[in-house]
């Protein structure tokens, strides 16, 4: 599937589909769509760290709250101004050929934002996340995606070592929600969905 395709799935959805041709395209959109005087919330994403936004959004005046710059103890009160922001950005553990969403938490603070309370989303994906199906999301998330961030962030996960899921259940498990946005939901106002024609993330 092109990525004109699935752009045509996101807009019948209700989403505000862009393609970027890569990820400094990317970036600059996402300059563009957020006014310089609102407030920008995130995720730990490494899509977007790879787009550079939270240096470009902060060097340029956004107020822009990320935990993943802050101590373990200060996590709790960046989770929920993130919350409160008017933009909330984020990349995605999958999106399907049919235009859905997918998203795994251990906190729940990205998916929960994504979903209820910030009114402006954007969504940057690069073209590796794009997968046929829901069964083929999962097996994504929980066999390549998670085992990743478990090394990356230094969890003890089943998954960091062997690169496979075991469906833990313990204090570590990273993946205790799973969100499939299906459309815009009611109380959003805009959420764009950026296809950025590169491998981003992961
Ligand atoms: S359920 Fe546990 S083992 Fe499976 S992918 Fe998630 S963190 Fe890893």
């Amino acid at each position: 599937m092109t990525l004109t395709e699935l752009a045509k799935k996101l807009k019948a959805r209700g989403f505000i589909p862009y393609i970027c041709k890569d990820g400094k395209e990317a970036a600059q959109k996402i300059l563009e769509l957020i006014p310089e005087g609102d407030t920008a919330g995130a995720g730990g994403s490494v899509t977007l760290n790879q787009l550079n936004i939270p240096a470009l959004l902060t060097q340029r005046g956004t107020t822009f709250y990320s935990h993943s710059t802050v101590p373990d103890e200060l996590k709790g009160q960046v989770y929920q101004l993130a919350a409160n922001a008017k933009w909330y950005l984020s990349s995605a553990n999958a999106i399907t050929e049919n235009g859905e969403i997918i998203n795994t938490d251990g906190s729940a603070n990205r998916v929960s934002s994504l979903i209820f309370g910030v009114p402006n989303i954007i969504y940057a994906i690069g073209k590796n996340k794009l997968v046929k199906d829901l069964d083929a999301a999962i097996d994504r998330i929980r066999n390549y995606t998670c085992h990743l961030n478990a090394v990356r962030l230094g969890k003890s996960t089943p998954c960091a070592i062997t690169g496979k899921c075991a469906n833990c259940t313990g204090k570590e498990c990273m993946c205790n929600v799973t969100t499939i946005v299906h459309h815009p939901t009611r109380c959003q106002e805009n959420v764009y969905v950026l296809l950025i024609d590169e491998n981003l993330g992961y």
